[in-house]
């Protein structure tokens, strides 16, 4: 039984009050939680550590964020080992996706920061500097499903542009987070500059978004969510960074490559049990190539190995989404049921004969349930695929028209012959209810910074 604290301030702090943090696997409790209102002495801490951190100059925090990075891969497997106890993935996923990307979000900006240009505009008769400030304290907020990749992902830019962060994992899944805190504790990082604090989203998570001193929000999580913390921000003109739900569709043109299509579809409709909001829930396959693919679709399927969903209350959800799509005239063509035994386990679902505009198809599932649609036309494909509220990623599989019925795809993000092949100096991030703003790259430096330009006119 893990006991998880609170990270304040360089030291990890115990609480009265905790609940517990439940295995999704087998439904034992594996660790309690903190439950307390922790924020405004990590607030306090974090705003004294600030002014030291930003001092360093953009190359000592590199150091730091490449020391991070060499510390957490010397705990590669103990934080797989955490991440497949706490969210019931595959120890494999946690290994090579969750893992082993969260090293690479610190490597990524450590490299990344070294490289980047002067930003320097000339005039006639003066010379503008922009100078890359930090924004101070700052809040990250980050969801269940990629516990350590998504909380790193934002930890790394806000590090390296000088600003002192609390954290606010899930409360479902705290563990690698507190592991994280252990490991900046052992190397050193200062005090203070990175604290972490966990309990309820309403609680803390609501408390973090509400405190004048934290400048910016960068927030990961729900579409509903999402709009509670705009609704909270906003009118304090914190920067507000908002990375939410999806509902992507997979399109697959009459000259599709389905040996490539296929699998790749898998993938997209059912890696971490269709728990990635980049996952390809909706299906479109041209006419021609239908019934081939539904045959050899279902045998791929059949074949895969899923973990778990992430909570009793999650399984439910996407349990009353598949009773859903039958009410609403859907054929499930496999899966659709709990699994037997314990933990929170559902079969892979396929399901057809639904209207693309259906709730079903249109929804986050957020679950290892996938929709199939049929069109004519790459037309009605475009149309099929824009009929939601969401707007994050999607797919095209063509061999030779992919790219450009890309451009008429509403979501920030489209990936042609592949699926979630990540280059991280690119922009990634939602339009519509996706969310608001752009993480990667310079995205994530921009956000994480005051730009400030200086003017010197020349005498
Ligand atoms: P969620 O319920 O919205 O929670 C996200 C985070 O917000 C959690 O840390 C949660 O804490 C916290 N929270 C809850 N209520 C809050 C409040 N009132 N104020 C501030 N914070 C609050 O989302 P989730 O169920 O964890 O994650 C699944 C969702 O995330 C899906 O919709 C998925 O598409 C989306 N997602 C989006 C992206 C992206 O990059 N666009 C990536 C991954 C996931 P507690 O867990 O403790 O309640």
């Amino acid at each position: 039984m893990i006991e998880v604290q609170n990270l304040i301030g360089g030291k990890h702090i115990t609480a009265d009050e905790c609940f517990d943090d439940i295995c999704p696997s087998d439904g034992s409790i594996i660790a309690s939680i903190p439950r307390t209102m922790a924020v405004d002495d990590a607030v306090s801490a974090a705003e004294k550590a600030q002014p030291e951190w930003a001092a360093l100059s953009l190359e000592q925090r590199a150091d730091w964020l490449a020391i991070i990075a060499d510390a957490l891969e010397s705990r590669h497997e103990e934080l797989a080992e955490l991440e497949a106890l706490d969210t019931g993935k595959p120890l494999e996923v946690a290994r090579e996706v969750d893992i082993a990307r969260s090293i690479e979000n610190f490597r990524f900006f450590a490299d990344f920061a070294r490289t980047l240009p002067e930003e320097v505009f000339e005039m006639d008769d003066a010379t503008n500097t922009v100078l890359r400030k930090a924004v101070g304290v700052v809040g990250l907020i980050s969801p269940w499903n990629l516990p350590l990749y998504l909380l790193t992902w934002k930890v790394a830019p806000a590090l390296l542009m000088g600003n002192t962060i609390i954290a606010k994992p899930s409360e479902i899944t705290p563990l690698t987070a507190y592991s994280f805190g252990q490991i900046l504790c052992e190397i050193g990082l200062p005090a203070g500059v990175v604290n972490i604090v966990h309990g309820y989203g309403p609680e803390v998570g609501q408390a973090l978004v509400e405190h004048r001193a934290v400048k910016a929000i960068s927030f990961t999580g729900g579409t509903a969510t999402g709009r509670m913390v705009a609704r909270t921000a906003a009118p304090m003109f914190k920067k507000l960074s908002l990375e939410l739900g999806g509902k992507n569709s997979s399109i697959v043109l009459d000259d599709a490559d389905l040996d490539l299509a296929i699998p790749g579809i898998a993938r997209a409709g059912f890696l971490n049990s269709g728990q990635i909001c980049l996952c390809g829930s909706r299906i479109l396959v041209h006419s021609s190539l239908y019934d081939e693919f539904l045959t050899r679709f279902l045998a791929e399927v059949e074949a895969l190995e899923l973990g778990p969903v992430i909570s009793k209350d999650h399984m439910m959800k996407v349990l009353s989404y598949i009773d859903l799509a039958v009410s609403e005239g859907g054929e499930i063509e496999a899966g659709g049921l709990k699994s037997e035994g314990d933990g929170f386990h559902i079969e892979a679902t396929v399901i057809t004969g639904l209207s693309h505009d259906s709730r079903t198809a249109t929804e986050e599932i957020f679950g290892p349930v996938v929709t199939i649609h049929r069109f004519d036309s790459d037309a009605e494909a475009i149309t099929m695929a824009n009929c939601t509220d969401y707007g994050l990623a999607g797919s095209v599989w063509s061999k030779n028209r992919g790219e450009e019925l890309a451009k008429h795809i509403e979501s920030g993000m489209v990936w042609v012959n592949t699926w979630l092949h990540r280059d991280l100096r690119v922009p990634f991030g939602g339009i519509k209810d996706s969310g608001i703003g752009r993480e990667g790259g310079m995205w994530s430096l921009g956000f994480f910074s005051e730009a400030v330009n200086i003017c010197v006119k020349h005498i």
